[in-house]
């Protein structure tokens, strides 16, 4: 049937325009309910709800003689699932009226004031607006027997066995409670809890929540109730419905929400009484000043006459009580259209795809761009560019794509591909199967990564360039007097020592530092390019295994595997590390500008004396530092580890060894000293 027909044509006004997008609205917003409230899957924000649900509202305002029953504007939530056994509420469950603005909850104040006739100031009763799933349960003789989904506000869904899973709602009542006694909350999922939920989910390739409440409405809805009670979700009572007279009741609400308390049920520590709009204003402020930092989602507070005689004075409407407003925060969650994706590259290579999108407010801010995280987010989402997305930004957190909405992808989408080169530096690009991470691998001449990858080149452990700190290292990077570390060893000191806070001494000390830095070991040189997963222990063991720099560069990825620790992964970030040209480049350019070291191959087999043996340095030594009598043991083919056990072939003990020389004693292990440690090494 034709909505129109339905119309009283006669009105004037009303033009085949309007009524066209009445039942366009009326389509949209059925539609949502279903998925919102039948499927909990809702396939747009809760904000473009909003904007069609006015709007209808505003139509039908506008031109009465368009309204119908079925409106949603005349109805609340949705139809109960068959799949449950159904529950008739005794009192219906009704939704509530929302104000966006302070005009709005200014005319809200005055409409009641007017409606009961008053000039004096009302007392409200605030409470937080918590953004999960509105549920009944009713307790007879103190004891839980039931429980329903709001569902159609008539009739909801029996759920009684979930709810009873949901660890803060009492199965059992204390004090002097009411013979029959139905009260409703909210079930809702603290945030810490649903991001672990979906950390946990995403990590096994399971079904994600866009938001906690999705998370709370859908946990709750479960066929299988074991499955609700591993869902970490939690309750808070705010008013009582059907109630026996055999207990005299408060006549506030807040009285009443005290009354629940004293029988066991839990209520929200946020909820105050005051006077007036005014106090009402500040109370709002208060909440969404400390939005993120409440442990669950609220999206907004509501505003309930504290008096229950003025409440039944001021009754109903069709689908919610005149005496209440919800007065919503700013949307936390928007859409919006990617105009485009950039790739950026971070300070450790990562290649990170970032959403250039349409500037929207979210949570009070505009946000124009929102990371993707990685290519398999971007699948596990399905996103292109041209889609239009729902963006969270909760708290503090950074924008998320949380969903796409597929009806509105334009025919025209494009799939977000990968650079197959890095964006910064044009040096190829590595995924390793099985992470997630894609990486640039011109580590060494990549301007991104050029600060990390020079401060780690010079560092102690490195090529412990003396005097080279972060603060010079970032200078130097910002004048482009070093794009790549081979550019230190072409640093004089006249330039240097133009520099701010530098005199000549310094540029001196620093020159030298660099100069000294030349000479070097085989293990520190292949640490402190910096190859990815490659630390002090793999760097030596790669040099003792192949013994020079060439046999490493060329070797197989089979062949980098033998040497020991060195798995599929890191065998390959090495293989790929020396194919980029880029870091060739710089490696020849270090050599030629006179970075040596000792040939192993000449010293290998007078070294190795120690291999299969593991030593364990504890306590201070006076002729080296722990980390120069490491490396030398490791040089000899030793192992170095840092506890005691049944293995360790020898503790070498400096002055105040503490817990690790006591428990070398207790298992009977050899103790060295540091002159045995120096006649060990120069057997
Ligand atoms: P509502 O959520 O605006 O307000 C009523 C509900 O607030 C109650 O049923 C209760 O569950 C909850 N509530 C939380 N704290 C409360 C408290 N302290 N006291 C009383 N009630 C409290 O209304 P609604 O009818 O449940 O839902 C309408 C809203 O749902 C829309 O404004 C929209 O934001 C959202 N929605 C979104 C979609 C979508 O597709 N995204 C679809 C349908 C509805």
């Amino acid at each position: 049937m034709n909505i129109k027909d339905l119309f009283d044509d006669s009105n004037a006004e009303v033009t085949a325009e309007i009524v066209d997008r009445v039942a366009q609205l009326r389509a949209l917003l059925t539609r949502y309910n279903r998925e919102y409230y039948e499927l909990d899957e809702p396939s747009v924000p809760d904000a473009e709800y909003d904007r069609l649900f006015r709007e209808l509202q505003q139509l039908e305002q506008q031109y009465p003689s368009l309204i119908t029953a079925s409106s949603p504007t005349q109805k609340v939530g949705g139809k109960a699932l068959d799949a449950f056994a159904q529950i008739r509420h005794e009192m219906p469950m009704l939704s509530l009226d929302n104000a966006l603005t302070d005009d709005e909850f200014h005319a809200f104040n005055k409409r009641i004031a007017e409606r009961l006739d008053r000039q004096e100031a009302i007392e409200f009763c605030c409470e937080p607006k918590l953004d999960g799933a509105a549920v009944s349960i009713l307790y007879e003789n103190g004891e839980l027997t039931q429980s329903a989904t709001r569902g159609d506000g008539q009739i909801g869904e029996d759920i009684t066995a979930n709810v009873r899973t949901i660890r803060n709602i009492p199965l059992q009542l204390e004090g002097k409670f009411p013979q029959r006694l139905e009260i409703r909350g909210e079930v809702f999922m603290p945030l810490q809890a649903f991001e672990r939920y979906n950390a946990r989910a995403a990590n096994k390739g399971e079904k994600t929540f866009a938001n906690p409440r999705n998370a709370a409405a859908g946990s709750l809805r479960q066929l299988d109730s074991r499955i609700t009670a591993q869902r970490p979700l939690h309750f808070y009572a705010y008013s009582m419905g059907v109630v026996s007279d055999d207990v005299e009741l408060a006549t506030t609400h807040f009285g009443r929400l005290t009354q629940l308390q004293q029988w066991g049920l839990p209520i929200s520590d946020e909820i105050r009484v005051v006077v007036g709009a005014e106090e009402c204003l500040a109370y709002y402020h208060s909440i969404l000043a400390r939005r993120a930092q409440l442990r669950y989602e609220i999206d907004g507070i509501v505003v309930k006459v504290n008096d229950i005689a003025l409440q039944q004075d001021l009754g109903f409407v069709s689908r919610a009580p005149r005496w209440a407003i919800a007065w919503k925060f700013p949307a936390q969650e928007e859409m919006t259209v990617i105009r485009d994706v950039d790739f950026q590259v971070g300070r450790t290579g990562a290649i990170t795809p970032v959403a250039r999108l349409e500037p929207v407010a979210v949570g009070g801010v505009i946000v124009a761009n929102a990371t993707l995280h990685n290519a398999d987010e971007i699948e596990r989402l399905d996103i292109r560019i041209g889609d239009t997305v729902i963006i969270r930004r909760a708290g503090d957190v950074i924008p998320q794509v949380v969903q796409v909405v597929p009806e509105r992808r334009p025919a025209d989408a494009r799939m977000i591909t990968f650079p197959q080169q890095c964006p910064v530096c044009n040096s190829h690009v590595e995924r390793i199967a099985g992470e997630a991470v894609t990486r640039c691998t011109g580590g060494l001449i990549c301007a991104a990564q050029r600060r990390e990858a020079i401060k780690h080149f010079a560092s102690r452990k490195a090529m412990d360039i003396d005097g080279l700190g972060e603060k010079l290292i970032e200078l130097l990077i910002e004048r482009e007097w070093i794009k790549s570390p081979a550019d230190l060893y072409r640093l004089n000191e006249r330039e240097l020592a133009y520099l701010p806070r530098m005199g000549d001494k310094s540029a001196k000390k620093i020159i030298a530092a660099i100069n000294a830095s030349k000479e070097t070991t085989l293990p520190r040189f292949l640490y402190a390019l910096g190859i990815r997963e490659v630390g002090e222990a793999t760097a030596t063991n790669l040099a003792q295994h192949f013994g020079d720099l060439e046999r490493i560069a060329t070797a197989s990825q089979a062949e980098l595997e033998e040497v020991p620790d060195v798995g599929a992964v890191v065998a390959n970030h090495i293989y790929q590390f020396f194919r980029e040209p880029h870091n060739q480049q710089v490696i020849d350019d270090l050599l030629a500008l006179g970075v040596h070291w000792p040939a192993l191959e000449q010293r290998a087999a007078a070294e190795a004396t120690l291999v299969g043996q593991t030593f364990v340095l504890t306590g201070t030594l006076s002729q080296m530092t722990r980390d120069e009598a490491k490396q030398a043991l490791q040089a000899r083919g030793a192992k170095v580890t840092g506890s005691v056990s049944a293995k360790t072939t020898a503790v070498i003990a400096g002055d105040n060894a503490g817990s690790k020389l006591t428990k070398a004693e207790e298992l009977g292990i050899t103790i060295l000293s540091e002159a045995d440690l120096i006649d060990l090494l120069q057997k």
